[in-house]
């Protein structure tokens, strides 16, 4: 039986890359995980720190189903869709699992009386910055405009989490995470997307002859080097934020959003010679033209999340970030596509 401060916590998507980290994290604090996921996209040789629970979000009996077998008064909900780019193609399932499916979730946990509900949220709720302020650090109060239906979807959860607290007495948390890299040094678990599209899993394949070359979207940003800065923050940073987020002392019905980011920003090119010096070879690539909707720098200003969270980065330098992502991606424990030469791929 979990004492008083030892919370049994449903974590929807849990088999998947930031969910597994936050389940490690978890049970490392002492901590009862219970992952719930389909398994469309995580893997079930990711669910190693708690039970597992083959279930859909949309369906609300499943998950209420959950939550009356374990006990859980708390859910950290991570299942979702990713891509950006596939949300402009797809806006349909984007609505469809990351507002619907979070909905199904909320009214599981209304019925349940859930104490505390953390979600997976974006800086893609923030979007284009105003022209003149594109170098500047994002607080939570930067006006939202997303760029893309995944933008959307995420901002979209948030106010209905807000919504729910306020009507149905729980509390909840946002953490909009910036750019979620690296992989626990255990070598247990890792990020493993099918398909993958983020620059430092593809730059580091690319590396290690595994895939084919980077395309560097974009040369001609008004930023040092010319290429997009972004904010890379270790998967263990991020999972510690959600543990911080269980444990914040809320009044039922609150709602708080938090940026969650390593507070300074890497370019394409600095995250390519990090991926170098790690390798001992360069990542084979070309200069290609801008991906419709990448903002010159989305960079965090972490210091609500530092002051509310009691959070900080602690291993989030950009070459810890690389050593980690390397060391997985020379040995995935799962997830691995079979390597596939540099030059056979159009
Ligand atoms: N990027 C790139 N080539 C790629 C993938 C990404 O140059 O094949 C750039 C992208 O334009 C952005 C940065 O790398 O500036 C990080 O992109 P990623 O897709 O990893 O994350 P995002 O910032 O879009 O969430």
């Amino acid at each position: 039986m979990a004492s008083e401060s030892e919370h049994t916590v449903l974590v929807t998507g849990g088999a998947g890359y930031i969910g597994a980290h936050t389940a490690k994290a978890l049970r490392e604090r002492g901590h009862n995980p219970v992952v719930f996921d389909n398994l469309s996209s995580g893997y079930r040789d990711a669910v190693r720190w708690g039970d597992f629970i083959h279930g859909d979000i949309r369906d609300t009996e499943a998950v209420a189903e959950a939550l009356a077998r374990t006990q859980a008064r708390h859910i950290i909900h991570f299942a979702g869709l990713i891509e950006v780019g596939r949300s402009v193609s797809r806006p349909d399932l984007f609505w469809a699992h990351n507002v619907t499916g979070l909905a199904s979730v909320l009214q599981a946990a209304a019925k349940a009386q859930v104490q505390r509900v953390v979600f997976s949220s974006s800086a893609a709720v923030y979007g284009q910055a105003a022209a003149g302020f594109e170098l500047d650090l994002l607080s939570e109060d930067n006006p939202k405009a997303p760029a893309s239906p995944y933008g959307d979807t995420k901002l979209a959860g948030e106010k209905m989490i807000a919504a729910y607290a306020s009507a149905f007495g729980f509390s909840a948390v946002a953490l909009r995470y910036f750019n979620a890299a690296g992989a626990d040094p255990s070598g247990l678990i890792g990020e493993a997307h099918q398909p993958e599209t983020h620059l430092i899993p593809l730059a580091i394949a690319a590396a290690l002859g595994h895939g084919k070359p980077l395309t560097v979207f974009g040369t001609d940003f008004p930023t040092p080097d010319g290429t997009c800065l972004r904010d890379y923050v270790h998967v263990d940073d991020l999972a510690a934020a959600h543990v911080a987020a269980v444990e914040l002392p809320l009044a039922p019905s609150a709602f708080e959003a938090f940026n969650i980011g390593a507070g300074h920003g890497a370019s394409v090119f600095e995250v390519l010679a990090a991926i170098e010096a790690a390798c001992g070879r360069a990542p084979p690539h070309s200069l290609g033209a801008r991906r419709a909707g990448d903002p010159a720098s989305l960079v965090a200003d972490p210091a609500r999340a530092n002051r509310r969270l009691g959070w900080t980065p602690r291993c989030s330098d950009l070459d810890h970030i690389i050593r980690t992502a390397v060391a997985w991606h020379k040995a995935p424990a799962y997830g691995a596509t079979s390597p596939q030469p540099a030059g056979i791929l159009s």
